[in-house]
């Protein structure tokens, strides 16, 4: 096993609004080395970093739209985020859950701040990211995997370190929680002061992390401060994580995809003709009705 170094770190960008209900820092795909491809099958990650919005009779957020061919997952750390689908799905993902929702054929879909959260207001945290499906599933039927903070698996981390929440895939013999199309490795580093986490991916994943709270030395030397984004180099299997105060960090790591992208908005497909066909069926109302 041979140590995988950082292949650069990313403060995060100036701040942009989705909607008037997400203050997003977006790292996936920006021009700095950190497009699609390379970070295959991770095509998107936007950021609320940790942000105060002021109570509101008027929940704030993002009206309905569409997505196609790709899966978005959504992490909240604070504050309590409802949706709503043309499918008739809809849920709450309160602090600590994950919402995966697999658009793939096509949904339309809202996303707002929950009702009682924005009545009271308070501080908002939260990770949007978007995981590409390959070819052969791109069209396959819509479906939700709402996971609570209770359903997430928790490894505890040996020497009082903390705690690994493993919303995908595997990290050391405990199990994430979601099902993936393609292999997918995504876990919440919850570490103490002083505390440590080994990480092992394959060399041909594509694998980054990014510090939700307090700050961190990975591999022992590079200091990496809250909301800054890592991304490995391929070459290399394992990276050690230390917490030089309290720290949250999401650990990303999948197998890329390795087929051509065609992405237009709210769509990803694999060529321009299924784009065409993808916003003349969101044109025809073939995405279904959401008021
Ligand atoms: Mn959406």
């Amino acid at each position: 096993m041979s140590t995988k170094n950082i292949e650069l770190v990313a403060e995060p960008r100036a701040p942009h609004f989705v909607g008037d209900g997400f203050r997003v820092h977006n790292f996936i795909p920006s021009g700095f080395r950190l497009d699609m491809e390379r970070m295959s099958p991770f095509i998107m990650l936007d950021y609320n970093s940790k942000f105060y919005f002021p109570p509101t009779d008027t929940p704030r957020g993002v009206g309905v739209h569409p997505h196609r061919g790709f899966e978005t997952v959504t992490i909240a750390y604070k504050g309590k985020v409802a949706h709503h689908d043309s499918s008739g799905g809809g849920g709450v993902i309160g602090e600590g859950g994950v919402q995966w929702m697999t658009a793939a054929s096509g949904v339309l879909h809202k996303e707002y701040h929950e009702e009682e959260f924005s009545k009271a207001g308070g501080d908002f945290q939260m990770v949007q990211l978007w995981v590409n499906l390959p070819a052969k599933d791109k069209m396959s039927k819509p479906k939700y995997q709402a996971l609570s903070a209770e359903e997430i698996s928790i490894h505890e981390l040996p020497d009082n370190s903390g705690t690994v929440e493993v919303i995908a895939g595997k990290y050391k013999d405990t199990k994430g929680s979601a099902s993936t199309f393609t292999p997918v490795h995504m876990m919440n580093a919850k570490l103490n002061k002083g505390g440590t986490a080994d990480f092992s991916f394959p060399e041909n994943f594509n694998t980054c992390l990014l510090v939700i709270e307090g700050s961190i030395t990975v591999n022992g030397t590079e200091q990496v401060p809250t909301d800054n984004f890592v991304l490995f180099e391929t070459e290399g299997e394992t990276f050690t994580v230390s917490a030089s105060e309290d720290a949250v960090v999401l650990v990303l790591s999948g197998e890329p995809i390795n087929e051509p992208i065609a992405a237009q908005g709210p769509f990803v497909m694999n060529t321009r003709q299924e784009l065409m066909q993808a916003i003349n069926d969101f044109n025809m109302g073939k995405f279904g009705y959401l008021e």
